[in-house]
């Protein structure tokens, strides 16, 4: 179960080559503009947390440059990091911050500080 808690362990495992810096509001929202395109792929299924991969109905194949960048947003008791692959969100992670913590399912967005 710790395991999970390890933040190097991140889907497609090594770390973030972008600078999280280097987003902006714009960049945002215009993942935002993704999300209603985007469905739920897979599901992580260790019990712990509801962090799910995210697929696109309308594949951006044509656009989909641009590499992946990585978000953090904190909650009081745990992480929540977006994947953002060639501009389209890919992967959106819940990550307890101790093992007595247990999410189910996301917060809503609001509780979210990006
Ligand atoms: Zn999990």
């Amino acid at each position: 179960m710790a395991a999970d808690q390890d933040p190097s362990l991140i889907p497609g495992g090594g770390h973030a080559d972008q600078e999280i810096s280097a987003t902006t509001p714009a960049i945002r929202d215009g993942w935002r503009s993704a999300v209603p395109d985007l469905r739920v792929d897979e599901v992580c299924g260790c019990g712990q947390c509801p962090s799910i991969s995210l697929i696109a109905d309308h594949s951006p194949a044509s656009c989909g440059e641009g590499g992946r960048t990585v978000v953090t947003a904190f909650l009081d008791d745990a992480l929540v990091i977006l994947f953002v692959d060639g501009g389209v969100p890919s992967y959106l992670e819940l990550a307890p911050l101790d093992d007595s913590t247990v999410y189910t399912e996301f917060p809503d967005a609001s509780a979210l500080e990006f």
